[in-house]
């Protein structure tokens, strides 16, 4: 793949990651970092050649995905609620579906007050910086048992300027804070069953950490739940995510916390599980 123009770069890039349904949009993704340019620059420029240095690059990274390797993982980034993350294999690569738990705290919490938010099982740390970035009152809290995680989450909140506001701490779930209290409780935990297949993306290259809960997918659940509530004020918001299936099975979890809501994902299935600590 030598001297190619970008347009022709584009072409085999693609068809080297057919029948892969995002093919062309990865080949993009790779070709416009090899360049430094965004698509539009694309677009306009298709006869722009790559250097020698450019092409190998390119088509390493090419190889790399056609071996499912995510994209967001060979680039190093993924953009969540309109910031742009670090993300590396320590960290699962943040979801849009995650979106809606941001947005579930957003909608309940008064942006005006000094919140104390929890983020249990922080990762790329992605969902605490959003909130630190959208709630300029809250000091958050963000918990993971994996230390390269608390890296890339540092890491990020230093990007987008919130590290005064985020403390982060290594910890089992909640146990590094007992005694603590919050206002908010947040987490999208591992709830994948263990006997569940996933795409060998996901499968191979993200952590099985942050996916597999165990059996049933509801194991960190059945500790989580417990811990937050004792970690919650009374009225207090315990907002998670939740896999495909589970609602029942959280709704018996939360059987004893008040304004217990599921909110759907833009597929219509229930993704977010909202509670409050009832006194
Ligand atoms: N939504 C992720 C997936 O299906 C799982 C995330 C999680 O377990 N928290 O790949």
């Amino acid at each position: 793949m030598t001297a190619l123009a970008g347009r022709e770069a584009l072409e085999v890039g693609a068809r080297r990651l057919a029948p892969s349904p995002h093919a062309r949009r990865d080949a993009e993704l790779l070709l416009m970092r090899v360049l430094g340019h965004d698509r539009a620059w694309l677009l306009t420029h298709p006869d722009a050649s790559l250097n020698l240095a450019q092409s190998q690059q390119f088509e390493s990274w090419i190889e790399r995905r056609a071996r499912h390797e995510p994209v967001q993982y060979i680039l190093g980034e993924q953009e969540f609620y309109g910031l742009s993350f670090r993300v590396t294999p320590d960290v699962l690569i943040p979801r849009p579906e995650t979106e809606h738990l941001v947005e579930a705290v957003l909608q309940r919490v008064p942006a005006e007050r000094r919140l104390r938010i929890c983020d249990v099982g922080t990762g790329s740390g992605a969902i605490a910086v959003v909130l630190a970035h959208a709630l300029p009152q809250a000091e958050l809290t963000a918990l993971d048992h994996s230390c390269a995680a608390l890296a890339v989450a540092e890491e990020n909140a230093e990007r987008h300027g919130v590290t005064g506001r985020i403390r982060f701490v290594e910890s089992d779930l909640l146990a590094a804070v007992r005694g603590e209290r919050f206002d908010v409780v947040v987490s999208n935990p591992p709830y994948v069953a263990d006997s569940e297949t996933l795409e060998p993306q996901v499968r191979d290259y993200e952590p099985h950490g942050a996916l597999f809960a165990g059996a049933t997918g509801l194991e960190v659940y059945r500790r989580l739940i417990p811990e937050a509530r004792e970690a919650l004020d009374t009225g207090g918001w315990l907002i998670m995510e939740i896999g495909h299936g589970q609602r029942e099975g959280l709704a018996g979890l939360l059987a004893d916390w008040d304004a217990v809501d599921f909110l759907p994902d833009l597929q219509g299935i229930p993704r977010v599980a909202t509670a409050r600590r009832r006194s």
